[in-house]
């Protein structure tokens, strides 16, 4: 079963029991297998997984995956590992013990992925556990980390250039679902991947619907919106950590089953929190931008901002956690001036560099635009990221109801006349 030189489709089909690729899964699996370079921008939901995953299991050698959070390691392992794959991971909750068993089960040659955070990949130690070893392949995954211009910046992950340099001929694979150009241009020259094959597909969603509204009574009107989805599960965005704890109470209170989640928060309780969300079918997990990367979760049916996102990346990632599984799935924002001068002030008071500080306001204000926009949402949004849509998606706000505003206009312009 885990003879390496296996066909990628086989492993598809064998081993994750799917019955064909998706969109350009093939093209990368296949360039990677060949030993090529690749840098993946499809949007969240996609399966960027399989694309490293299935060279790994194709190529000779063990896979090493770069992944920025201990949370996201386990989980993907844990899957993994119940489809038979003989995946580990090494961080700092690991045991001596388990420590011991993952360095005796890699040089066995008996491991097929090994994940790693990129603070741990290039330290000596590490360098050590796999000097001996056959490399199928390194994977970066959420590469977008690299960029300062995205939303989860890590400075280990600009060391990882030199993993291209230390591992000659070994193929690498960067991947995100950030796609905006500056991120793009810094994956490519921070982990120096000019040669790599570039892969993007369309950022469209089309089963998720967009609604943008402006606050006025923020609570009620979150109300209205969940109760378009009694029995369904969803995350509901806050700013700060005392607004998640605050707002979940309230639901609580109002008879929708929600559990908070920050970063703030014990570490084990914050993990109850997570596992229930991903178990359950009705349950609304309130939580700060410290959830969600990473988290594959099919069936969140609705995913709701009380506050402004920082940019569209981070409202477009944030939304998409939505309708992974591709059936309809509704997207619902409350924002309003207050919020805009509140971030202003953040970006204004930070301790960011000039430069960066521009950027950011820029980014503030290109969110902004999609907020006030009265032409289709869907395609501010792709427009953000360089890809033209016709417009009229049928599945926004202002696409499904511009007549309403139409007749408020009307109204209003009768009234003042009268
Ligand atoms: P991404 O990292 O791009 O956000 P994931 O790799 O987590 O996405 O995959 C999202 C979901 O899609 C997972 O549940 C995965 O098993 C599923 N998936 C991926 N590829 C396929 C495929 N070819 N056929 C069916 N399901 C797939
Ligand atoms: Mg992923």
């Amino acid at each position: 079963l885990f003879s390496a030189g296996r066909a990628p489709l086989d492993v598809l089909k064998q081993i994750y029991g799917y019955s064909s690729f998706r969109g350009k899964q093939q093209q990368v699996v296949e360039h990677v297998v060949s030993g090529g370079d690749a840098v993946v921008l499809f949007p969240t939901g996609a399966g960027k997984s399989l694309c490293f995953q299935i060279p790994a299991l194709c190529r000779e050698g063990v896979g090493i995956v770069v992944s920025p959070l201990i949370a996201l390691m386990r989980d993907q392992v844990e899957a993994m590992k119940q489809l038979g794959i003989r995946a580990a991971a090494l961080n700092s909750s690991l045991s001596r013990e388990e420590f011991v068993e993952v360095r005796r089960t890699l040089s066995a040659g008996k491991l097929d992925l090994l994940y790693v955070t990129p603070e741990r990949i290039l330290t000596d130690g590490f360098r050590e556990l796999i000097a001996h070893e056959k490399i199928a392949l390194f994977a970066i995954d959420e590469a977008h980390c690299v960029s300062q211009w995205g939303h989860d910046f890590r400075p280990e992950y600009r060391e990882l250039g030199r993993l291209g340099e230390q591992y000659a001929g070994v193929p690498r694979i960067a991947l995100t679902a950030t796609a905006d150009p500056h991120t793009r241009d810094d994956i490519v020259e921070r982990l120096g991947l000019n040669d790599a094959e570039i892969f993007t597909t369309s950022f469209d969603r089309p089963n998720i619907a967009y609604e943008i509204v402006e606050r006025d009574q923020a609570r009620q009107q979150l109300l209205r919106f969940l109760s378009g989805h009694k029995g369904n599960s969803g995350i509901v965005y806050c700013l700060s950590r005392a607004k998640v704890e605050d707002t979940a109470e309230w639901l609580n209170g109002q008879g929708i089953r929600a559990l908070p989640y920050h970063a703030g928060m014990d570490r084990r309780l914050r993990d109850t929190n997570q596992d229930a969300f991903l178990k359950e079918e009705n349950l609304c997990l309130v939580a700060t931008v410290a959830f969600g990367m990473g988290i594959d979760k099919p069936n969140v049916r609705y995913v709701a901002h009380l506050d402004l996102p920082g940019s569209v990346e981070a409202y477009y990632q944030e939304t998409g956690r939505a309708g992974r599984d591709g059936l309809p799935s509704e997207v619902w924002m409350a924002y309003g001036m207050a919020d805009v001068i509140q971030r202003r002030r953040m970006i204004d008071e930070g301790n960011a560099a000039d430069e960066i500080k521009r950027v950011e306001r820029a980014k503030l204000n290109a969110l902004l635009a999609i907020c006030e926009t009265a032409s289709c949402r869907r395609q501010a949004i792709l427009a953000h990221f360089g890809e033209a849509h016709a417009g009229q998606c049928g599945n926004c706000d202002t696409c499904l109801k511009p007549v309403e505003t139409w007749e408020g206009t009307e109204a209003a312009i009768k009234a003042l006349a009268a």
